[in-house]
């Protein structure tokens, strides 16, 4: 449970030297007590700056209610980690069905809702989940066709890829049916699919604040631990993945050192 390994076959394009990055899940500010649970963030933060990985993904909900307060005290307390980081937007963060106008406060207050990045040979992709869960016309559309351009692209040049979002594809069986903490399925099988044919080796998620370690065929699927609330009583923390040279990562859960 604690430390769960990989392996990456057969990839020509694998990194000269380890390297780590830390995967954070729902800082969430105000699912819970606004000051604690920005306090939690915080303490991560420091925490983080510790272990020096090379930069850090959180897999959305990075705030509970979208408001210029919660954006700006995250958007603080991230600008204190001294390397780069990464988000994926949550439901919390654009709303259960994202609109244009949800859209543009979050791409103006944090980033990109959807993009890729290269680290020491690997690809990572930050999608926009929501997007699938609750379509809407021309956004949806326009991040599937960005994403099998990217996907294609990858695996013509043997690039192995870590997927990085908010909703898992599947919770504990990937034919599970529709539900609130899901993918639909139809669209989950499709995307499964075209990952697996692609290259990528682990798909980080968050959303479920419960800790997730699934398979689908040779793909991790990885919801870590939380630093708002966890639903199955693990405690708060992050989770740091290693990759090495030969092709192996693996990953550990990180407790915050203060819990309250
Ligand atoms: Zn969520």
């Amino acid at each position: 449970m604690m430390l769960v390994a990989g392996f990456l076959g057969g990839c020509a394009h694998l990194t000269q030297k380890e390297f780590t990055f830390v995967q954070m899940c729902d800082p969430q500010l105000g699912f819970g007590d606004y000051e604690a649970d920005l306090n939690r963030f915080e303490q991560a933060v420091e925490q983080i700056n510790a272990l020096r990985p090379d930069f850090a993904v959180i897999c959305g909900d990075l705030v509970h209610d979208p408001a210029k307060k919660s954006f700006g005290d995250f958007a603080t307390a991230r600008a204190k980690l001294a390397m780069t980081s990464h988000c994926a937007a949550g439901n919390h963060d654009i709303g259960n069905a994202p609109t244009g106008q949800t859209l543009q406060v979050f791409r103006e207050s944090v980033g990109k809702d959807y993009y890729s990045f290269e680290h020491r040979g690997f690809l990572f992709l930050v999608l926009n989940t929501q997007l699938w869960k609750s379509p809407l016309a021309g956004e949806t559309e326009r991040q599937e066709a960005w994403l099998h351009q990217t996907l294609t692209a990858a695996a013509r040049k043997g690039r192995p890829v870590f997927v990085v979002g908010h909703y898992p594809p599947f919770v504990k069986t990937p034919e599970e049916p529709d539900a609130y903490f899901n993918l639909p399925l139809e669209k989950r099988m499709e995307l499964l699919a075209a990952f697996e044919r692609s290259g990528v080796v682990a798909v980080l998620a968050g959303h479920t604040h419960t800790t997730a370690l699934n398979h689908y065929h040779q793909i991790q699927v990885v919801n870590s631990e939380t630093t708002s609330k966890n639903f199955d009583q693990r405690p708060f923390g992050f989770r740091l993945w290693r990759v090495t040279p030969s092709g192996h990562f693996q990953h550990e859960f990180v407790p915050l050192t203060r819990q309250n």
